[in-house]
């Protein structure tokens, strides 16, 4: 007995959905209603499907030093490690280099769709867009947005120069019509936006109707801040809020301390939150109560943060949500741990809610796009082993805790394969 599925071809180009999901045993008779031959059922044997990752929250331009820079706080680290590479990507052979090598890594990871930062130069974060499409990734692609820049003063824009530029990069990225790419309107951070700026973003992407991505409330000292910044705001959500940046299509990463009534702000505007863990770590930031999140029902998804988060695999950010979520009950024994399932869920279903891109992916449901991955948990050289007594419930969470790149065979983004990679991949 086995689940079977079969997929429907949708425009040009071809896009793959979910057409139905039957008992293996009832192959004869949906053979005859969807009209494909028994003979091109594909049997996986030990294998099996399981949806594609979502990765809400990852710098692509700091892919490159991925790993390293991990010793120092938020806004330190910053200026001495991101800004100064950041700065590179004015460079489009050094952002060609690196944005196609995250791509790649990426995919390979398993990461089905993911929402990209870049950095604030318009034709090297174009080139992102351009790559994610050739290597078939769902991406939501942002160009940065900063007026403001005291520690590396050459790393800026000018408030108007930030705003003509987002204008003409959502421009020239939907005039490209690719499938599965789109702009996301990308202030960095209230720290680095004046007022004046926030506003212009919050009226192009409520003109345009696009995503939109920050950052709130990642470390104590950031919100510090942002007080004395936006001394008449009642709060820092409220800052994002009254420039029109929260909405239901907005992604806000970290997000470790709000208060009550920010996350009632969240739920009522239909906001999202990132949860970044190994980053949140890595940087001792501090660690989000992705349950309190969850009980305010909140949004909420799972990001990498590469590269204040060290990994750039969605099955590191699945693994360190679960080891926080156990500090949480280390220090507080009556606190209800998140189960692998709900975690495995965040990954995949929750991440595509919070970037409210839930009605084309993030499960196995009929009409949705076919991003999956083809597990195999006994590859030759398997991180784990696995033993015949084993449901398939417990090798899921075998390989979701021990797993790697060597499990995932396959990777399908609305129904193409899209690795294992073999030089370029045309589209016609
Ligand atoms: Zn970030």
């Amino acid at each position: 007995m086995g689940i079977m599925a079969s997929f429907i071809y949708e425009g040009h180009p071809a896009k793959y959905m979910i057409a139905f999901i039957g008992r293996a045993k009832e192959v004869a008779k949906l053979s005859e209603t969807w009209g494909f031959r028994i003979s091109d059922v594909r049997h996986l044997g030990p294998r099996f499907f399981m949806p594609g990752l979502v990765d809400t929250h990852i710098h692509a331009s700091q892919y490159s030093y991925t790993g390293t820079a991990l010793d120092m706080p938020l806004l330190q680290w910053l200026n001495t490690y991101t800004f100064p590479t950041e700065f590179n990507y004015k460079d489009l052979d050094f952002a060609q280099d690196v944005y196609t090598k995250v791509v790649k890594r990426t995919l390979r990871n398993g990461t089905t769709t993911a929402c990209y930062f870049a950095t604030i130069y318009t034709d090297s974060s174009l080139l992102l867009g351009e790559i994610a499409d050739k290597y078939g990734q769902r991406a939501l692609v942002g160009k940065v947005c900063m007026d403001t820049n005291n520690a590396v003063p050459h790393y800026k824009e000018t408030t108007d120069g930030s705003s003509e530029e987002t204008k003409r990069f959502i421009g020239e990225l939907l005039k490209r019509k690719y499938a599965l790419v789109r702009p996301i309107v990308t202030p960095r951070f209230a720290v680095s936006c004046t007022s004046t700026l926030l506003s212009h973003l919050g009226e192009i992407a409520k003109n345009n109707d696009l995503h939109i991505q920050s950052h709130i409330s990642e470390t104590k000292e950031e919100m510090d801040v942002v007080r004395e910044l936006f001394p008449d705001m009642e709060s820092y959500g409220h800052v994002y809020h009254k420039h029109n940046l929260l909405t239901d299509k907005t992604v806000m990463a970290h997000a470790c301390y709000l208060s009550d009534s920010e996350l009632k702000l969240f739920r009522d505007t239909g906001a999202a939150i990132s949860h970044c863990p190994n980053s949140n770590i890595s940087l001792c930031s501090g660690m989000l109560d992705v349950r309190r999140v969850l009980k305010h029902n909140v949004k909420l998804g799972l990001g990498t943060d590469v590269a204040g988060g060290y990994s750039p695999s969605m099955l590191d950010a699945i693994r360190r949500t679960l080891d926080t979520s156990k500090v949480l009950t280390i220090q507080d024994p009556e606190y209800k741990t998140l189960t692998f399932e709900e975690v495995f869920r965040l990954a995949t279903l929750g991440g595509s809610q919070a970037l409210s891109l839930h009605d084309r992916t993030g499960n196995f449901q009929v009409g949705k796009d076919f991003d999956a991955l083809l597990i195999n948990p006994v590859v030759p050289d398997s991180p784990f082993d696995v033993f015949p007594y084993e449901s398939t419930k417990a090798i899921l969470e075998k390989f979701l805790n021990l797993g790697d790149d060597r499990n995932i065979e396959e990777v399908y983004v609305a129904g193409r394969k899209v690795t294992p990679i073999s030089g370029v991949r045309v589209v016609t």
